[in-house]
C-alpha cells in the first residue's frame, strides 16, 4: 500500500451529502438547497447543487457550487436554473488552505458513456494506490484527489459495464475507507455507503420522490418520510421503476463511526437506529456516575456539549442552566489557521451569562477536548464572570489517534491529549476537576451498536497507513 500521511497530504473531509429523484418530474433544485441547509453543520467551507431533467436530452447537467454557507452561495436566481426532476448536492468541510472552488462538489464528470455528477462524503485509504493505476491510464488529476479517484474509477469501469450500477460495484470493490456516495447518472440516482457504515447515509420518500441524505435531519427539512439507513455495504439504485438494491460487498465486519453521535451528526437526527440526542443524554449520564462531584448547577457549551450536560444534570440530580450565549452568525472555531485566531474566535462565538454563574460551584459539559483552547478560554471566562469553582466533564474520552476515514482532526502535535495526562490538562485549562469519558461508557452511548473508536483507542477497523505518531511528535 502507497505510504501517505493524511495530514500533510490534506486530504481530510467530512462532508454532508444529498441526492433526490422525482419520478413525476418536478424540479429538484430547492429541495436540493433546503436539503443542504439541513446539512450545513456537516460542512461550512463550499457547497454544491447538480440536477438534470430525466426527460430532456441524456446528459445535460446543470450544476452550481461556491464557497461559504448555503445561504451564501445560491440566491433565488441560480435556483431558479437549476431546473432537472434528479439531482445530487454537496456541502464540504476541510481543513485551511484547500479553500478552493475547485475542490467544491458536486463533481460533474462527462465521459466517453455520457455524464455522471458524484458526491461524497468521506476518505479513501488507498486513494494514492488507484490514482496512480489511473495516472497511468491518462487521468489527468488535479483537485480532492479521492473523489476524482472515485468518479473517474466509475467512468473507466462503465466502458466495459452493462450499467452505471455494475460500473459503480467495480469501483466499489476497489476502494477502502470510509465513504457515502450519491451518484446522479442522467437517468439513475444511485446511493453507496461504505462497508463497515463508517459514514451515515439513509433513505426517504416525499410522494413519488426518493431522497437519500447523510443524515436525517435533512429529510425532515424537505418534507420526506424516513425509509431506512442504507446499510453499510449496499449500492442502492433508484430508477423510474423504483429501487433496487445490490448487497454484494456487505460483510459481516461493521464499524460506524462513533463521533457522529459525540460531536458530528445534529441533535434529531437518527442513524443507525439510534437517536443522536439520546446517545449524548445517555453519555452525559455515563460521566455523572464516572465523575459525581458537588456542585451548583450542570451546563453545557453550545451546541454540542448541551444533550451531554442534560444527561449528567438527570442522573446527577444537579439542575441544568444555560451559562452562554452563543453568537450565532459566527461560523466554527476549530478551523481557524492560526492559534490566535482560534482563541479570539471562542470569545467572539461565546458569552458567559455572569448572573447565571457568579458564586456558583458548575459542571462545565463539553462534547470533547481537541486542542484544548476551547476549554481554556471558557473556563477563563467562566471565572472572570465570577464562578467559584469549574469541574469539566467531557463526553468523549481523550482525543489520541488520527482519523483516516474522513474525521477532519489535527496533527497529533496539536493534540493536547497526545502530550499530557488528564490530570496535566486539567491544570493546563485551569479546571478544579476534569473527567473524560470512559472508553467502556462509549458503546452504552449507542447500545450495542459495532463501532469505529479508533481516534480513542487505535483501533482501525482495517488496514490504515499509520503514522508512528510517539516518534512523529515534536512539539506542542
Ligand atoms: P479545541 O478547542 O481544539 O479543544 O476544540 C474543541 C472543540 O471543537 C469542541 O468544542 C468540539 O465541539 C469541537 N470539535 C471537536 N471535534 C471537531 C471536529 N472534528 N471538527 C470541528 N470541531 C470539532
Amino acid at each position: 500500500m502507497q505510504e501517505y500521511n493524511a495530514y500533510e497530504t490534506g486530504l481530510k473531509e467530512e462532508c454532508g451529502v444529498f441526492g433526490i429523484y422525482d419520478l413525476d418530474g418536478h424540479n429538484v433544485g430547492s429541495s436540493i438547497y433546503y436539503g443542504l441547509s439541513a446539512l450545513q453543520h456537516r460542512g461550512q467551507e463550499s457547497c454544491g447543487i447538480a440536477v438534470s431533467d430525466t426527460y430532456g436530452p441524456k446528459g445535460v447537467v446543470n450544476s452550481y457550487k461556491g464557497l461559504g454557507l448555503v445561504n451564501e452561495v445560491f440566491k433565488e436566481s441560480d435556483l431558479r436554473k437549476l431546473k432537472g426532476n434528479i439531482g445530487v448536492g454537496h456541502v464540504r468541510y476541510s481543513t485551511s488552505g484547500a479553500t478552493t472552488l475547485e475542490n467544491a462538489q458536486p463533481l460533474v464528470l462527462n465521459y466517453i458513456k455520457g455524464t455522471l455528477a458524484l458526491a461524497h462524503n468521506g476518505n479513501l485509504v488507498n486513494a494514492l494506490d488507484l490514482r496512480h493505476k489511473q495516472e497511468y491510464s491518462g487521468a489527468i488529476f488535479q483537485t480532492t484527489i479521492d473523489s476524482e479517484v472515485i468518479a473517474y474509477s466509475i467512468a473507466r469501469e462503465r466502458i466495459n459495464s452493462k450499467t452505471v450500477e455494475e460500473a459503480v460495484l467495480k469501483t466499489a470493490k476497489q476502494i477502502k475507507g470510509g465513504y457515502a456516495l450519491v451518484i446522479m447518472s442522467p437517468r439513475k440516482l444511485i446511493a453507496v455507503r461504505d462497508p463497515f457504515g463508517l459514514k451515515p447515509l439513509c433513505l426517504g420518500k416525499r410522494d413519488n420522490t426518493y431522497i437519500v441524505a447523510s443524515e436525517s435531519c435533512a429529510l425532515s427539512a424537505v418534507g420526506a418520510d424516513f425509509i431506512r439507513d442504507i446499510h453499510p455495504g449496499e449500492i442502492l439504485t433508484i430508477t423510474k421503476s423504483g429501487i433496487h438494491s445490490n448487497l454484494e460487498l456487505q460483510q459481516e465486519k461493521k464499524a460506524h463511526c462513533i463521533f457522529e453521535y459525540i460531536y458530528f451528526a445534529r441533535l434529531d437526527s437518527k442513524i443507525d437506529g439510534i437517536s443522536v440526542y439520546d446517545s449524548r443524554i445517555r453519555g452525559g449520564a455515563a460521566l455523572a456516575k464516572s465523575y459525581p462531584v458537588d456542585a451548583d448547577l450542570v451546563v453545557g457549551v453550545p451546541d454540542s456539549g448541551l444533550a451531554a450536560a442534560k444527561g449528567y444534570s438527570e442522573e446527577s440530580g444537579i439542575p441544568f442552566a444555560l451559562a452562554f450565549h452563543k453568537n450565532s452568525y459566527i461560523g466554527r472555531t476549530f478551523i481557524k489557521p492560526t492559534q490566535e485566531e482560534r482563541e479570539s474566535s471562542v470569545k467572539i462565538k461565546l458569552s458567559v451569562l455572569e448572573s447565571v454563574v457568579r458564586g456558583k460551584r458548575i459542571v462545565l459539559v463539553d462534547d470533547s477536548i481537541v486542542r484544548g483552547t476551547t476549554m481554556a478560554n471558557l473556563i477563563t471566562m467562566m471565572k472572570q464572570a465570577g464562578a467559584k469553582e469549574v469541574h469539566v466533564r467531557v463526553s468523549s474520552p481523550p482525543f489520541l489517534y488520527p482519523c483516516y476515514f474522513g474525521t477532519d482532526v489535527p496533527s497529533n502535535k496539536q493534540l493536547i491529549a497526545y502530550k499530557h495526562t488528564p490530570e496535566e490538562i486539567c491544570e493546563l485549562i485551569g479546571a478544579d476537576s476534569l473527567g473524560y469519558m470512559k472508553i467502556e461508557d462509549l458503546q452504552e452511548m449507542v447500545g450495542g451498536l459495532p463501532l469505529c473508536m479508533a481516534c480513542f483507542n487505535n483501533d482501525y477497523p482495517m488496514e490504515v497507513p499509520k503514522i508512528n505518531l510517539r516518534e512523529n511528535f515534536t512539539s506542542m
